[in-house]
C-alpha cells in the first residue's frame, strides 16, 4: 500500500473539487498546495478543508473552496499576467491566484483583514501579491491596467471605473445581484467589439461597500 500522503479531509477536499467540475490541473494544484488552515480563523481550523464559507474579523467571510477554485479556473490565468483582486478578506483567493499569475494587487477596506492578509501571505511565500488598503470602487489611477480582474464582493452593478481598466483581451468575473440574497457570477471579456458579458452561476457573496472602512 502507498504511504497516504495528505490527511483524509484534504483528499477529500481535492476529490470534491474534482467532482464539482474543477478540471484545471493548474488550479487543482494551487489549491493543493495552499493551505487554507492558514487563512481561517484559529478556531476554525478543524472546518478548514470543508467545502463551505467560513466567518473571518470584521463581519466578512472567506469564500467556499468550490467558489474559489471555479471563479479562478474562469479567469484562464497565464503565468506573466497582472491580476486586480477587490475583496482581499483573508486573502486565501489571493494566494491561489499568486500560483497562477504573475503579479496580484489585492485591495481591502479593511485595515485589519488587509495586514493580517499581508503576513499570512508572507508566510505562505507569496511573494508576487501586494495587499493594499483602499477602496475597490475607486482604485488609485496610475498602476496601468490589468490583464484578469476578480471582484470577491457583491456588487449591484459593476462599475466602468473597474471595465476601463481591463486589457484588451482581458476577464473580469464579479458576483453581481442585490445585496441581500442571491447574486450572479458575471463574467466579462473585452473584445474588439466591446465588453462581452457571460453569466455563470449563482452564488452569495458579502456585498461590496464605498470607501475605506473607518471601523479597523
Ligand atoms: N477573497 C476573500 C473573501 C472576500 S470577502 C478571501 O479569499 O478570503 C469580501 C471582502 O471584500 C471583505 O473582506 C470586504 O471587506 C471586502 N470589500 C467589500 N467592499 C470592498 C471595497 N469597496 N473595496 C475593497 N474591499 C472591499
Amino acid at each position: 500500500m502507498p504511504a497516504v500522503q495528505n490527511p483524509p479531509e484534504k483528499m477529500m477536499f481535492q476529490l470534491n473539487l474534482r467532482r464539482r467540475g474543477i478540471s484545471d490541473q493548474a488550479v487543482l494544484r494551487a489549491m493543493e498546495e495552499i493551505p487554507r488552515d492558514a487563512f481561517v480563523a484559529p478556531a476554525d481550523r478543524a472546518d478548514a478543508y470543508r467545502d463551505s464559507a467560513l466567518g473571518i474579523a470584521c463581519g466578512q467571510t472567506i469564500s467556499q473552496p468550490f467558489v474559489v477554485a471555479y471563479m479562478t479556473e474562469q479567469l484562464q490565468l497565464q503565468k506573466d499576467h497582472r491580476v486586480l483582486e477587490i475583496g482581499t478578506g483573508s486573502g486565501y483567493q489571493a494566494a491561489i491566484l499568486s500560483r497562477l499569475c504573475g503579479q496580484v494587487l489585492s485591495i481591502e477596506r479593511y485595515r485589519t483583514l488587509a495586514d493580517s492578509a499581508r503576513a499570512r501571505l508572507e508566510k505562505a511565500g507569496c511573494d508576487n501579491v501586494e495587499v493594499m488598503l483602499g477602496d475597490g470602487f475607486d482604485i488609485p489611477a496610475g498602476g496601468g491596467d490589468f490583464d484578469r480582474i476578480i471582484v470577491t464582493a457583491a456588487m449591484e452593478q459593476i462599475p466602468e471605473s473597474l471595465t476601463q481598466r481591463l486589457e484588451p483581451g482581458g476577464i473580469l468575473i464579479a458576483p453581481v445581484g442585490p445585496h441581500q440574497g442571491v447574486q450572479t457570477l458575471v463574467r466579462l471579456v473585452r473584445t474588439e467589439a466591446g465588453l462581452e458579458r457571460k453569466e455563470l452561476v449563482d452564488v452569495r457573496f458579502v456585498p461590496a461597500l464605498p470607501g475605506i472602512a473607518r471601523e479597523l
